[in-house]
């Protein structure tokens, strides 16, 4: 251990010093207190041995200053029978021990000095545990920040999945009607997809739901929630949005669909991978939103019915533009 002996009378040093080297440890000495902050400020010391009066800084000052530097170097009174009192306010500042001088003893100088090293130990166990738990606790709530992302996306595209889709919906239906604000759903299914299966394989199929949930990602905007709602179909969820501008949404999605070239896209039964999407707003009279839901759903049987790739609001026209 490195070990600092401040007294202000030289055999006292010497004496303690002589002791404590004799026991293995690193010493330094220091004539006062001032003398003592020096050379601790130099190195810092795991335990001081200290006098109480002496010139220039006494005890208390020096363990003030000590403890302000490191707070868990160990700090030893040395005193003598008269300034006892000083020597319990020095423990209720944070001195670990006192004795008394002149020795009785030279046992006592080394028995506080190991009181001090397993005092010191027993420190660094606490705060290594400390540590670890501190540690241990950042990785659980990383892990739990990981395991609640896991359980609102879909394996497969990353996307949200059909819960987290359902709860925003009915959570944005209810703010949207209690503030009456605009709300629009977007169902979504990709055109002729069991064929594409069958001639391609499911694992070909797989891909092109990643690639697609890609496109639509970038084609929605920031406060739309994408999510799969199932199989090959998606929904849109937007905020603040009306019938007019939802359809715009729609039809920017449909087209970045069907202008990306996905790989054996021509042998579709359409020559290329579509979308049907079907449109409902609040605003087409629904006052649930499973209803809105249904209208949106409907919208997209439409859009089957009349020739695929388009987009069909809901009581709107069967075929909103013409298809490309
Ligand atoms: P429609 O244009 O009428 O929507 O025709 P469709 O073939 O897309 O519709 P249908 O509902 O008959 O079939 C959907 C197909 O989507 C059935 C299944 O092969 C395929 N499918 C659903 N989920 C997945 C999936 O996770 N991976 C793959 N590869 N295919 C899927
Ligand atoms: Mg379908
Ligand atoms: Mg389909």
């Amino acid at each position: 251990m490195n070990i600092l002996i401040v007294d202000d009378e030289t055999a006292i040093r010497e004496l303690v010093g002589e002791i404590l080297a004799g026991e293995g440890h690193e010493v330094t000495l220091a004539e006062d207190g001032e003398d003592a902050l020096k050379k601790f400020k130099r190195t810092w010391h795991e335990i001081v041995f200290s006098d109480f009066r002496m010139p220039k800084m006494n005890g208390i000052e020096l363990l003030g200053a000590i403890k302000e530097i490191n707070e868990n170097t160990q700090f030893v009174i040395m005193t003598s029978h008269a300034s006892i009192n000083n020597s319990i306010d020095a423990l209720k500042l944070g001195a670990f021990d006192y004795i008394l001088k002149p020795f009785d003893d030279l046992d006592v100088v080394t028995d506080a000095a190991n009181r001090a090293i397993a005092n010191l130990s027993g420190i660094r166990r606490r705060q290594d545990l400390v540590n670890t738990l501190a540690r241990k606790n950042q990785d659980l709530e990383s892990l739990n920040k990981e395991f609640r992302e896991l359980a609102i996306r879909d394996g497969l595209t990353g996307l949200f999945n059909y819960r987290y889709a359902q709860e925003r919906l009915e959570e944005e239906f209810d703010r949207a009607t209690r503030f009456e604000r605009d709300l629009s759903v977007l169902f979504i299914d990709l055109d002729h997809f069991k064929f594409f299966n069958d001639a391609h394989g499911h694992q070909a199929g797989d891909e092109i739901l990643q690639i697609l949930s890609g496109i639509m990602t970038k084609a929605v905007r920031e406060s739309d929630t994408l999510a799969r709602w199932g199989g090959e179909e998606f929904i849109v969820i937007a905020l603040e949005t009306a019938r007019e501008d939802a359809c715009r949404l729609a039809e920017r999605i449909r087209m970045s669909v069907i202008e990306y070239p996905f790989p054996n896209a021509e042998q579709q039964p359409l020559g290329l991978i579509s979308l049907s999407i079907g449109v409902a707003s609040r605003s087409d009279g629904t006052d649930s939103y499973e209803k809105l839901l249904r209208l949106a759903d409907d919208a997209v049987y439409s859009a089957k019915d009349t020739g695929r790739n388009r987009t069909v609001f809901c009581g709107g026209p069967k075929q909103m533009n013409p298809v490309k």
